[in-house]
């Protein structure tokens, strides 16, 4: 199960990468990093805004994290922040297409190929989506996903690494694998040594089972969450106070997975629409807040300084339809 489910995922996003299905979008992340050969010392750039589980993982490996801030209308990582972060230290950048909209991944390339970077594309709000015409996932050295529950397509738990080095699929597997090379192993050739510490990263055949049924209703979920991300910004465009995140690019598609406005007076925003029986949040924190990366950086990210107390994410998810999306902007316009 979990090999058809790695074909079939190939086959759909692969654009001749190769895929690893792997228990949380998190072991992709770390497996990636280890495959990208970043070791203890190595500065990484990665995103001060994201799920922490982009960042975790450099700590895992004693990386060195130089955080970049966000871009104003898209909250994706700011790529002239990203240009002064790089030393001759710098080894790769991971990147996060939040909400679902690409980052702008001609001017990332750029700069990896000046510096001889590694580009990581954490893609777990990205399903589905392109940039100029390419599917996100063929245009990295690796992508992730994530097929937690909460994705557009879930697993329980698990994740995708598609790698474009097709050559270090081996590795990747024995790393998936406490190191061992099963295939040799099934062979039964016993003599097989150990030779690098791995982990028990794989995806089991029950959650592979999930992701297939996934994959055949994936299209539908797709469509469905684009018409609503659509409804918003078509309903919301005019209304003061109120900044869609991510509208009105051309060259990418969205994968629609997240709807963040930027807010005036969010909390009362928060208030008004719980009182109106509608749930809202902030999904992902900055994560120089957190002590484990070291804690607040005051003044280095000057956008997200300015945007912290002013995103606010708006429901979308299968159970909704356009209906209900006009319901929540009614209850916007009246108000707050
Ligand atoms: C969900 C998510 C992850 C982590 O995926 P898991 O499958 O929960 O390990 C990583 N990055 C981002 C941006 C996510 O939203």
């Amino acid at each position: 199960m979990v090999e058809r489910f790695e074909k079939e995922f190939e086959e759909r996003f692969g654009g001749g990468c190769a895929p690893l299905a792997v228990g949380s979008g998190t072991d992709a992340l770390h497996l990636a990093y280890l495959l990208a050969g970043i070791q203890a010392g190595d500065e990484v750039i990665a995103p001060v805004f994201t799920c922490t589980a982009t960042n975790i993982p450099f700590l895992y490996m004693g990386a060195t994290i130089r955080f970049a801030d966000v871009e104003k209308g898209t909250l994706n990582i700011d790529v002239d922040h990203v240009k002064r972060l790089i030393t001759p230290r710098t080894k790769a950048i991971v990147c996060v297409h939040y909400g679902g909209l690409p980052c702008n991944m001609d001017e990332l390339h750029a700069l990896a190929h000046e510096h001889g970077l590694i580009i990581i594309e954490d893609a777990a709000h990205a399903l589905g989506a392109t940039y100029k015409g390419k599917k996100i996932g063929e245009i990295s050295h690796f992508t992730m996903y994530s097929f937690q529950a909460i994705k557009h397509v879930t697993t329980a738990d698990g994740g995708m690494l598609l790698i474009k080095d097709r050559d270090l699929l081996e590795k990747a597997k024995r790393l998936r694998w406490f190191g061992i090379d099963r295939s040799a192993k099934q062979k039964g050739i016993w003599e097989n040594d150990i030779t690098e510490i791995g982990y028990k990263y794989q995806m089991n055949d029950m959650a592979a089972a999930m992701g297939i049924a996934g994959l055949e209703e994936f299209n539908d979920t797709l469509a469905l969450r684009r018409r609503l991300l659509a409804r918003y910004f078509d309903n919301l465009k005019d209304l003061d106070g109120v900044k869609c995140v991510g509208e009105g690019y051309t060259d990418r598609e969205h994968a629609a997975w997240m709807m963040t406005i930027i807010a005036e007076r969010r909390i009362e925003l928060q208030a008004h629409l719980r009182a109106n029986g509608i749930e809202s949040g902030q999904v992902h924190y900055r994560n120089d807040r957190y002590s484990i990366f070291g804690g607040r950086q005051q003044g280095a990210f000057p956008n997200m300084d300015k945007l912290e107390d002013s995103y606010l994410v708006l429901p979308l998810h299968t159970k909704m339809n356009e209906t209900h999306v006009d319901r929540i902007c009614d209850v916007m316009k009246k108000g707050w």
